[in-house]
């Protein structure tokens, strides 16, 4: 039979469900103004690394403290939500209960359990905001907390009131299932027939207008993470992670400017990114450049382009201003430029590159790409960038290296050596790369020294290119110049296939990043090896024969960005420390995945560091803290950085930056 009460909750269900769907259509609109990326592809593979991120709240529980909250809120309301809706359908339709579960007393028991989880991370959730002021939380002023104090309260009022309303309604229909179930059994105990009877209504309806109320603020908030991440994470990048940086069409003479000049300039996948940010500040805790006080924050990065999205949402009251805090006119036209506009220019190119932001964030949310956008524009469409990336465009345009040393003595560090080019020897098993450092830099071509003696020590058959040899365009398409870049990959590409390379050895993370997994985009598929994996495999196979020099050495390891975290290559260099006689190896507190950048990465190198600390130093100061003899490293940028620390902390006398093949060259006999 229809009753009052059906009818009215039909009414109230249809409101909430034309809500929640306008809020997905209008969010669609946003993302539909902006440029188009295929996410679509490999379907298994998204649909199964999703299941196994999401549900096992992988990332999340790197942090034990918070991930365990949110763990407890995830689970709790995802198991509660069932006995939700067996709670509604019982109210709506006495005697119905749900099938197979509805009349299992253990069912009741998860959902008591369940539920009381989903509170217990709810009231942590507000612990860590408002009482304990966790600072990455950046909690705001009421106009921006109270979406998020109303979406707590509305969570805990719901689960409260489903406890209530199943007490009362074990009391007052006098069902026995809910025997297990411990909260609604005590609640049940205390409770007469009468008063059973009007709470179980009050709470039923005080349940109703929490569960679809949600689906209302849903439209009405910025809070949308809940739905919009696992989407997010399901349209995942698949690329490798140091081959994600998109390339841009320099030919396409439809595009009205290079990299992103406005929000729409970005792709609808980089917009979701915002929808998708849970706003936990993962991402700015483990940000050399907001760690050293540079005025770039990645949270805030994401938040301020959410703040500036085409506004499509409809006005419900003051709410409206939680979601968008400065109303614009949705056509293109209108929207202000980011750069320099909305987002400081320092802001822009303070970022390394480094990965953590990415590395950490529980969304998946993509950083780098954005940054690199907005650098793209401010270079190629603005000629607007610090006058020290001039500098090194000039010298890579004109010497092919940011130095700007004459390209011609690119091969003078070998000329002492019996290294032969690529010319002399065409029938090379491995291209050595040597890279613009290990060619120019006086400290670095020690390595490239110590590289070639290991490799010889081996019997390795290898070439250099020499002169031939051309940046491999790391840095200029970091700092915005993807036509620069292009083009050295192009040449570099070239000459590679001229000789028939197939295989490539680099002593540089960077050159390594950039060949292994940049070039494929541009048809160049090589094999590239670090020098530290080359190195290891070749001790491991008994290919070098290492001797203790005496004393003992205690070092610790500096992980590069672009080996660890953009090429997962954490153990090999770790594993040569170990097979060096005598060497003791003391680990950083900020190792592997969760290390510290040195500062050189997305061509800071070449740009000068004026604002807050300097990140080298306080990454020095990091190995300093292990007391160490030598700072092992595996990257040139680094090993100039890191030395540059030394010298600032008076350290140099007693502590040397050594790389990895600098050290094994000292074992060899
Ligand atoms: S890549 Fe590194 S420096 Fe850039 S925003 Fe992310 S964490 Fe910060
Ligand atoms: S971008 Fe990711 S890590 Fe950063 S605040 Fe948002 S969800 Fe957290």
């Amino acid at each position: 039979m229809i009753t009052v009460k059906i009818i009215l909750f039909v009414l109230l269900a249809v409101f909430s469900l034309y809500s929640f769907g306008m809020g997905i259509k209008e969010r669609y609109e946003v993302l539909a103004m902006a440029k188009p990326e295929d996410r679509f592809d490999q379907p298994g593979k998204r649909l199964w690394g999703a299941l196994s991120i999401v549900l096992g709240q992988r990332r999340l529980l790197r942090e034990p403290g918070a991930g365990l909250m949110h763990l407890l809120i995830f689970w709790g309301l995802a198991v509660f939500a069932l006995g939700i809706v067996g709670f509604i359908l019982e109210g709506l339709f006495p005697g119905l209960v749900l099938p197979i579960l509805g009349s299992n007393p253990y069912f009741y028991l998860l959902i008591d359990v369940f539920g009381l989880m989903a509170i217990v991370g709810m009231l942590v959730s507000a612990y860590r905001r408002y009482i304990a002021k966790v600072p990455r939380l950046g909690v705001g002023d009421w106009s921006e907390e109270r979406t998020i104090v109303a979406l707590i309260a509305g969570i805990v009022i719901m689960v409260i009131s489903y406890y209530i309303g199943s007490a009362a309604h074990a009391v007052s229909a006098g069902v026995d299932r809910y025997v297990l179930a411990p909260i609604t059994g005590i609640l049940a105990g205390g409770m007469s027939l009468s008063a059973s009877q009007v709470l179980y209504e009050v709470f039923w309806w005080l349940n109703v207008l929490m569960a679809l109320g949600l689906l209302v603020f849903f439209r009405y908030s910025h809070l949308v993470h809940p739905l919009a991440a696992p989407i997010n994470i399901y349209l995942r990048n698949l690329q490798p992670r140091g081959g994600s940086i998109k390339n841009l069409d320099l030919e396409n003479e439809e595009e009205e400017n290079f990299g992103v000049s406005k929000i729409t300039d970005y792709t609808w996948k980089q917009l979701l990114d915002c929808f998708a940010c849970a706003e936990c500040g993962r991402c700015q805790d483990n940000c050399p450049a907001y760690i050293s006080g540079k005025p770039l924050s990645p949270k805030k990065l994401i938040a301020v382009l959410k703040e500036n999205l085409p506004n499509k949402t409809k006005s419900l009251g003051n709410l409206k201003e939680a979601y968008a805090a400065t109303a614009i006119d949705s056509e293109k036209a209108d929207l202000p430029e980011l750069a320099g506009e909305i987002i400081n220019e320092d802001v822009i190119w303070s970022c390394t590159t480094c990965y953590a932001c990415q590395e950490h964030c529980p969304q998946l949310n993509e950083h780098i790409n954005k940054i690199i956008d907005l650098r793209r524009n401010l270079v190629l469409d603005r000629s607007e960038f610090p006058s020290e990336a001039q500098l090194a465009f000039t010298n890579l345009e004109r010497n092919f290296n940011p130095w700007g040393v004459g390209w011609s003595n690119r091969g003078d560090w070998a000329d002492e050596l019996d290294v032969p080019t690529m010319e002399d020897n065409k029938d090379a098993e491995y291209l050595l790369f040597v890279g613009c450092a290990g060619s120019f830099d006086d400290r670095t071509k020690n390595v490239t020294i110590a590289l070639v003696k290991i490799l010889q020590a081996a019997g390795i058959s290898f070439a250099i290119l020499g002169s031939e040899e051309k940046c491999c365009g790391d840095s200029a398409r970091r700092l915005g110049n993807e036509y620069l870049y292009q083009s050295l990959v192009e040449e570099n590409i070239e000459v590679f296939n001229e000789y028939g390379v197939k295989k490539v050895i680099t002593a540089c993370p960077h050159c390594f990043n950039t060949l292994k997994n940049e070039y494929p985009n541009f048809g160049g598929n090589y094999e590239v090896i670090h020098h530290t994996q080359l190195i290891n495999r070749l001790i491991e196979d008994k290919k070098l024969n290492l001797q203790g020099v005496g004393d003992s050495l205690k070092l610790t390891y500096h992980d590069s960005c672009y080996l660890g975290r953009y090429n997962d290559e954490y153990e090999a260099p770790r594993r040569i420390i170990g097979h060096l006689p005598g060497a003791s190896l003391v680990e950083m507190g900020r190792n592997k995945n969760r290390a510290f950048c040195c500062g050189a990465g997305g061509g800071r190198m070449w740009l000068e560091e004026n604002i807050g600390n300097r990140i080298n130093v306080m990454r020095t100061e990091q190995a300093l803290q292990t007391k160490p003899e030598v700072i092992a490293v595996n990257c040139p940028f680094c090993l100039t950085m890191i030395e540059d620390g030394l010298k600032e902390h008076d350290q140099s006398e007693y502590v040397q930056a050594k790389d990895i093949a600098e050290l094994v060259a000292r074992y060899l006999q």
